[in-house]
């Protein structure tokens, strides 16, 4: 079974969209599971595990891709839920939702969705469990990993532990005692990214936005510890920016951004049809976001990929680009694993190396 979900989403059409004269809608759909995407010379059929046309509700988007792995999580099985695709492509939509203090329960975003399910679960244990839920938020901007609760360290390292995985020294780790507090640290953080951007001149667009929940729980009867990790990710806009002639630092922060959301394609290649050629072989290392995916994607985690597109014939290329990274996803093959003081945690990414075939792009 695979261990990846992956979806699609369309938006509805922007009111820009809708006065641009010519600018259709350029997807068919077939039904839940299939859509057809029209571009000026070709049609596409894409299937993934579900498509959420724009009709659909966040609470569809979140039962169906998010609450197997919240549930997973508490039972010590790392996971990433990723919104991709081009900027204005509802990505922070889908994870934020209209605000992150939305009070609207029908717009409420994942992320908000995410933290009532938590404690919900987590308040629902026996008696002699004692949890806790910690919170860290990271942006990841040309290369530098930069905490959003403390705009000062703005060069957070990632480190592997042997115990705890993949770790970030010094970033600021939030114990969060319920849902208000948990909305009100992940508010700040937002918050800070914003400040963090005037500062630099930049647009939040083109960084990466990390949030990691840590979830522990220890038996008090054998002083058994288990721990999952919960990471969701808001990628940075994967346009391509290098083709309108950018200059300068839009460029350069363009190319990086390439680069890491290449490095992102290339470990879910690695992952599913073994294309690096050397067996085995993950290239987590070759960008600060693979790094920091790399026990939370793939080997013994769940993940969710949301491709958040728009509906509109002008960005059929872009929306085509971004479905055909989440068709390739679809292939990731391995085994969950609980994070568990007591297990000997020995066996590493057990990823099954499939023959490449033309089945790596479901697309006919
Ligand atoms: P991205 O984060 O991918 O750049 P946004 O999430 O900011 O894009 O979305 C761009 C615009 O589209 C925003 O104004 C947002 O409110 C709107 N939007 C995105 N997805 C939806 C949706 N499913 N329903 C209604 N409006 C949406
Ligand atoms: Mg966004």
């Amino acid at each position: 079974m695979s261990n990846i979900t992956v979806c699609a989403r369309f938006r509805p059409l922007s009111s820009k969209e809708k006065r641009n004269d010519g600018d259709s809608v350029c997807i068919r759909c077939i039904d839940l599971e299939a859509f057809i995407l029209k571009d000026d010379k070709e049609d596409f059929v894409f299937s993934f595990d579900r498509v959420f046309y724009e009709k659909s509700e966040q609470a569809d988007v979140y039962e169906f891709l998010v609450v197997p792995i919240v549930r997973d999580a508490i039972n010590a099985i790392n996971g990433t839920i990723i919104t991709y695709g081009q900027t204005g492509a509802g990505k922070t939509y889908s994870m934020e939702g209209p605000g992150i203090l939305e009070c609207d329960e029908q717009k409420k975003g994942l992320l908000p969705r995410v933290v009532d399910e938590l404690f919900d679960s987590l308040s629902r244990l026996d008696e002699a469990v004692e949890y806790s839920v910690k919170l860290s938020m990271v942006e990841i901007y040309m290369e530098k990993v930069r905490d959003l609760f403390d705009l000062s360290k703005d060069n957070i390292q990632i480190k592997e532990s042997k115990s705890l995985g993949i770790i970030l020294p010094g970033a600021t780790e939030i114990t969060v005692l319920d849902p208000a507090e948990a909305l009100q640290s992940l508010s700040r953080g937002i918050a800070n990214r914003a400040v963090g951007e005037t500062q630099m001149n930049m647009a939040s667009s083109r960084s990466h936005c990390v949030y990691i929940f840590t979830i522990r729980q220890e038996f008090s009867r054998d002083k058994r510890v288990k721990s999952g990790k919960l990471i969701l990710l808001d990628l940075a806009g994967s346009e391509k920016v290098e083709k309108t002639g950018a200059e300068g630092r839009v460029l350069e922060e363009a190319k990086t951004i390439n680069k890491s959301l290449s490095a992102l394609g290339n470990v879910i290649n690695a992952l599913t049809c073994g294309l690096q050629g050397k067996a085995n072989h993950i290239p987590y290392r070759d960008s600060k976001l693979t790094r920091i995916l790399q026990d939370t994607l793939g080997g013994n985690a769940r993940a969710a990929l949301l491709c958040c597109c728009s509906p509109s014939a002008s960005n059929a290329s872009e929306s085509l680009s971004t479905l055909r990274l989440g068709a390739r996803a679809k292939h990731i093959k391995a085994s969950p694993r609980v994070n568990c003081s007591e297990e000997k945690c020995s066996k590493d990414y057990s990823v099954s190396s499939l023959p490449v075939d033309e089945s790596c792009a479901r697309i006919l």
